[in-house]
């Protein structure tokens, strides 16, 4: 009789391994590809010509977590504010790689402003917007001559909003001499990979080594975004950065940038990330970073923050005790984490589960290094806290929420203290 195949995965999933590229700054060094976890970007929307206001949200972004921070570069001003940017930073102690995001003057201002080509730790060139006709490849190898000269990495970053159109159009002319002609689709993902990898063939001609590239290929739908980096990652070893472009705001633009990320980083495509999310009008900006992180935290690719596991409460939940609770367990946590993370090394593979009712409750505060099931309506006004498995103490009363954060403060204290052996 044959058995049943067993249903644990083999071991974590299997990423493809590329050429590995440094991005660094002063001491910090962030390697990205060559089977090093999959890293978290950000992008800032301030003005860069505001250097004050820039550096406090790139600090910002950094704090939360993200170990890259792009900054657009746009004009002499903002050009002449990176060295500034990058001189606050080092004031606050932030050691950041910053990253210059450059279109259609790219060329003009690395080489009019060396102290910006200086302090930026890599180049975004986007193909599509180099320049037009003859001045296109010259423009181009500015770029990479001042890369060079400062021994600086690149991303080639194709976006389906500004593609190469004369390179569209060559290929589209390429398709029409087929005898069974591709899809609009297929020649637009082919342009979109083309125009990466001939621009990353042109940079290693002029002189670029293959481990200072980095290649994207970003588009704003899902299945879109799938199929071309599936084929981008068979054509070439290049470490990838993978984003949906313009995902949206809110719900949408989570769901939809996870999906897309989600199901390349399963398949062992991807190197770093980027969740572009707009943010709602006054809304926090590291959103971007925290799902980023969340993204690769649920799928065990790597660990960032303690997880709180929470039930969606039900009809059993009539009260709002159990929202609130969980929802300051989360930010507590994660506030706590900058700190946590030097003095309670392995800290973050904590979880601690915060239930709505007995149904679930006990045995999922069970599973967690730390859970509390709070009464359900009707149930008797106790709440059953739970280490390590064992119930240890029952919360009452209208302080359940502080007594638990003081728990789990020990908790944290006692197991990720250095004193600790483990
Ligand atoms: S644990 Fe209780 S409150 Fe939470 S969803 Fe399940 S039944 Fe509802």
């Amino acid at each position: 009789m044959d058995l049943p195949v067993s249903p644990i995965p083999s071991g974590p999933v299997a990423r493809k391994i590329t050429r590995q590229v440094r991005v660094s700054y002063g001491s910090r060094e962030v390697l990205v590809g060559g089977g090093a976890p999959v890293r978290v970007q950000s992008m800032t929307n301030t003005d860069t010509a505001d250097a004050i206001g820039t550096a406090i949200q790139v600090k910002e972004l950094a704090r939360a977590g993200s170990e890259v921070v792009r900054i657009t570069v746009n004009n002499p001003e903002a050009a002449a504010a990176v060295p500034v940017i990058r001189e606050q930073l080092d004031k606050m102690g932030i050691d950041v790689p910053l990253v210059g995001d450059f279109h259609y003057n790219g060329h003009q201002l690395l080489t009019q402003h060396p102290a910006c080509a200086e302090a930026l730790s890599k180049y975004r060139i986007n193909p599509g917007n180099v320049g037009q006709g003859a001045k296109r490849d010259t423009q181009f190898a500015q770029m990479i001559e001042v890369a060079n000269t400062y021994a600086k990495p690149v991303r080639i970053g194709v976006n389906w909003g500004s593609l190469d159109q004369s390179l569209l159009a060559r290929i589209m002319d390429e398709n029409a001499g087929r005898a069974e002609p591709w899809s609009a689709q297929a020649v637009m993902y082919e342009a979109l990979i083309t125009s990466a990898l001939e621009s990353a063939q042109r940079a290693e001609e002029l002189g670029m080594p293959g481990d200072r590239i980095v290649l994207s290929c970003k588009v704003s739908g899902v299945q879109d975004l799938i199929a071309v980096y599936r084929e981008l990652a068979r054509r070439c070893d290049y470490p990838l950065h993978l984003g949906l472009t313009e995902a949206g705001m809110g719900s949408k633009g989570i769901v939809a940038s996870t999906a897309a990320i989600g199901v390349l980083l399963q398949e062992g495509i991807g190197d770093t990330i980027r969740v572009s999310l707009t943010p709602e009008p006054g809304g926090d900006r590291t959103k971007e970073v925290i799902v980023a992180q969340e993204i690769l935290q649920t799928m065990a690719l790597r660990k960032f923050t303690p997880m709180v596991i929470a039930c969606p409460g039900c009809g059993r939940t009539t009260s709002t005790v159990f929202q609130e609770l969980a929802d300051q367990i989360q930010t507590y946590l994660r506030e706590q984490m900058p700190v946590w993370k030097a003095e309670f090394p392995g800290v973050e593979e904590m979880n601690v589960a915060v239930m709505g009712c007995i149904v679930n409750g006990p045995g999922e505060s069970k599973h967690a290094n730390i859970g509390i099931s709070l009464p359900g309506t009707g149930e008797s006004p106790a709440a059953p806290v739970f280490v390590d498995g064992h119930k240890t103490v029952t919360l009452r009363g209208e302080r359940i929420a502080e007594e638990f954060q003081s728990i789990v403060l020990d908790y944290v204290k006692t197991r990720y203290g250095r004193h600790q052996e483990r």
